[in-house]
């Protein structure tokens, strides 16, 4: 019998994160012929929902509040919770995403059931679903399964393919209304440090710049070659801790994780604690002018070379085959 799936969809500046159809892609295997419904929570957001159907979506449930203008786990986990209570889901899903991170945990708690964090895809073995997952710090990869019904699994961005989008799809919305209340905090703003541009986590293409780079105009060559590739500019924590950039940039351990189908490190040694953050890159390119770095280890690609010379160059082909 079909699964009743719910996928929560995320908004970030305006923008449907690209996380929400990965996750309505992984509904759709879970779904067994089942219902898709993506929860949709914020102050105004039912200009979103057809985008969600697009993707897939059977139905779009929309929670609107000014409270809920600002993610905050008590008001996103009153909302979840409510919505979750009315139509009784077999399988939720949400991106591994800091809002992911934050929310899934506390509302497996209150759910009392099970949770699959992180994963990068989905099998069936033996008539029953089990999940991957990289562990320490993507070297090396688990297959779990739940042990009862519910499923509860966040997805990492960029390892599930998004479903085709059909604008011709349709399917139902409906508000449900949730009173807001009691939260513990409000926020009043949020100030990104982060420059505007490609969202560093979802980025198909990451240019990132280490110590190498010698200062923040250093970095000026790598957005531009970033900007040509449609990508996100990263880094490491070499180049954060030398004030060369942002540590909202900061590839690694401690930093962010990604997977984009290119990354290209630029004078980046290739520390332990930075592979962590971006080993699973699907293709990954090194531009060190020590052919001993680390780097190298991990590289698809590797090129020996002063990166004030290569990246230049690289842009300049970019262009020529765009143009
Ligand atoms: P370096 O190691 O100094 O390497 C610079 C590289 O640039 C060298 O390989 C050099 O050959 C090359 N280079 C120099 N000039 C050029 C040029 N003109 N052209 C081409 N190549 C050139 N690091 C992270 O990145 N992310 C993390 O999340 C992280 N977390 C950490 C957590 C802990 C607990 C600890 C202890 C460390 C962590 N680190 C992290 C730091 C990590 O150990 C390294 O120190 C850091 O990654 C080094 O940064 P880097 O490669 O930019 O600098």
């Amino acid at each position: 019998m079909g699964k009743k799936v719910f996928v929560l969809a995320e908004l970030r500046e305006g923008v449907l994160r690209n996380v929400s159809f990965e996750a309505i892609a992984a509904g759709k295997q879970l779904a067994d012929g089942g219902e898709i419904i993506a929860l949709l929570m914020g102050e105004s957001v039912q200009s979103y929902t057809q985008e969600l159907i697009a993707y897939g979506a059977d139905r779009v449930i929309t929670i609107e509040s000014d409270q809920l203008k600002h993610y905050t786990s008590d008001g996103y986990s009153q909302c979840l919770l409510t919505a979750i209570e009315k139509e009784q889901p077999d399988v939720l899903i949400m991106g591994h995403t800091a809002l992911g991170k934050d929310l899934s945990p506390k509302i497996a708690n209150r759910l009392n059931v099970g949770l699959i964090s992180d994963i990068t895809a989905i099998e069936n073995i033996d008539n029953q679903w089990t999940f991957i997952r990289p562990i320490y710090s993507g070297k090396a990869f688990e297959r779990k399964k739940m042990v009862g019904d519910f499923i509860f699994v966040t997805i990492r961005p960029n390892n599930i393919e998004a479903i085709e989008k059909d604008d011709t799809r349709t399917g139902a919305v409906a508000a449900i209304d949730v009173e807001v209340k009691d939260l513990a905090m409000t926020i009043k703003e949020v100030i990104r440090k982060a420059s505007e541009g490609v969202d560093l986590a979802e980025a198909k293409v990451v240019v990132a710049g280490g110590r190498g780079v010698k200062s923040a105009d250093g970095f000026k060559p790598l957005q531009e070659l970033a900007d040509v590739l449609g990508g996100a500019v990263g880094a490491s924590r070499g180049a954060c801790d030398a004030d060369y950039c942002d540590y909202s940039l900061q590839i690694g351990q401690t930093g962010k994780v990604v997977t984009p189908d290119l990354y290209i490190a630029c004078g980046i040694s290739g520390a332990i604690q930075h592979l962590a953050g971006m080993s699973n890159s699907k293709v990954i390119v090194a531009i060190n002018k020590d052919p001993e770095a680390n780097i190298f280890q991990v590289a698809d690609y590797g090129i020996v070379g002063d990166l004030f010379e290569v990246v230049p160059l690289l842009t300049e082909e970019f262009r020529k085959i765009k143009a």
